[in-house]
């Protein structure tokens, strides 16, 4: 039976992907809605090719916009556009590949109206991991990871494994500043920061990457996804991302998911979950080919960030929905050239010392602990203003 799928996020890179492998495998999926941001003019494209039922822009004006060349089109904007499109009854699995905190809105809503989420936007579980964990167990939704480390340990942990989970071992290739000093970090250029060795994302899970922010968002999302204490969430180095992250189970037996760095895999795999189809790679994964697999620990004195991560999962309460927050505006300043790189952990290390932590089971107090650390990071910025 075809499956009717929305993607939200259409015109990022997880959401161009995700169109990639709908329309590879167009005998198994319906699509329902597409929702972007502010890049209009390819979603018109998306419009065309793809014939969405319904979409939504991030604001008002590109909806009249957008209007005017497909009158026919159901158009809707905004967070409530985010949240119609998700919790459609029509879908059977809604994607959620915006970036930042804009995805908490359509997670909840489609898990409130019992649909099944393909989860790319890590930011949701990082800030509201508690709320939204226990609202998918109430409703009996799957949550799906598309994030590939993520991908990787659903399928490395059948169900009747889920008692026997030792640790989990996260993998990270170490970013464009694995094999850098801490002084090449502090003068990089936006550019230098951008320029990923293995992956292409879209820019604020690049930054993230080159911090390792974006493997401490990380423990948090496996922390709430798999109900794992943090100390046992191991973050492990592995230039090639050749394995996308392993399970060490209680007799001693590791088990790892392996593939060539490519996310239409784990897109696919949430998509088509719990079955697997022939992929749209061409090429597969030659172990000769690769020849060695590299692992070091990660550097905690120059990617301050990741320790601060699992400070904040640790201390729980509205302290990751701060890091995260702090974090998120952080990055976009240092995109904007007016902030260093090395900057980033400084502003996230200095919020969460103010930060007065809440419980964040409920979100009131998620979205107050958010407005704060994202209000603290903006009035902290001319403290760190480069000088022009
Ligand atoms: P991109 O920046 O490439 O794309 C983000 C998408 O979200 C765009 O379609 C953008 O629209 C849309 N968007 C952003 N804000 C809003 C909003 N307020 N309302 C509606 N749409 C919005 O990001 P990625 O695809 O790289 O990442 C998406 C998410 O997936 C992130 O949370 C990231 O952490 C996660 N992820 C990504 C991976 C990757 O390989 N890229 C891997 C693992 C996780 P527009 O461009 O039209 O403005
Ligand atoms: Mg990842």
């Amino acid at each position: 039976m075809r499956k009717t799928v929305s993607i939200l996020g259409s015109t990022g890179s997880i959401g161009k992907q995700a169109l990639n492998v709908i329309t590879d495998l167009s005998d198994k999926f319906n699509l329902f809605g597409l929702a972007a941001g502010a890049n209009i003019e390819a979603l018109k494209e998306q419009i065309i090719k793809h014939k969405p039922k319904i979409v939504s822009v991030q604001d008002e004006k590109a909806a009249l916009e957008l209007k005017k060349e497909f009158p026919k089109l159901e158009i809707l904007f905004g967070r409530e556009g985010l949240e119609q499109i998700a919790g459609n009854k029509q879908n059977d699995i809604a994607l959620i590949a915006v970036s930042g905190t804009a995805g908490l809105y359509p997670t909840i809503a489609a898990i409130n109206n019992n649909i099944n989420v393909a989860l790319a936007n890590k930011e949701t579980l990082v800030s509201a991991g508690s709320l939204v964990m226990k609202l998918a167990k109430e409703k009996k939704v799957n949550i799906i990871p598309v994030d590939s480390e993520h991908s990787a340990i659903y399928q490395c942990i059948s169900n009747k494994d889920k008692d026997f989970i030792k640790k989990l071992i996260i993998t990270g290739s170490g970013g464009p500043f694995r094999t850098r000093t801490l002084k090449d970090m502090q003068n990089a250029t936006v550019a230098q920061a951008l320029a990923h060795p293995k992956w292409s994302m879209g820019s604020k899970i690049t930054i993230d990457s080159a911090t390792l922010m974006n493997k401490g968002l990380e423990v948090i999302e496996a922390h709430w996804l798999f109900n794992i204490d943090y100390k046992d969430i191991n973050v492990v180095i592995h230039p090639q991302s050749i394995i996308h992250s392993a399970v060490e189970f209680v007799d001693g037996s590791v088990i790892a998911q392996m593939g060539i760095p490519s996310m239409h895999i784990p897109i696919q795999y949430a998509l088509t979950y719990p079955q697997r189809c022939k992929g749209i790679e061409s090429e597969t994964l030659s172990l000769t080919q690769v020849s060695r697999l590299d692992f070091e620990e990660p550097d905690l004195n120059k990617f301050p960030c990741l320790k601060l991560a699992y400070q904040s999962g640790k201390s729980g309460q509205t302290y990751p929905t701060v890091l995260n927050a702090l974090n998120e505006v952080a990055v976009e300043e240092f995109l904007n050239t007016q902030i260093k790189l090395t900057d980033i952990p400084n502003i996230v290390e200095e919020g969460l010392n103010k930060h007065n932590p809440m419980p964040a089971n409920d979100l009131n107090a998620i979205i107050a602990a958010d407005k704060w650390g994202r209000d603290f990071a903006k009035n902290l910025i001319n403290k760190y203003l480069i000088k022009k």
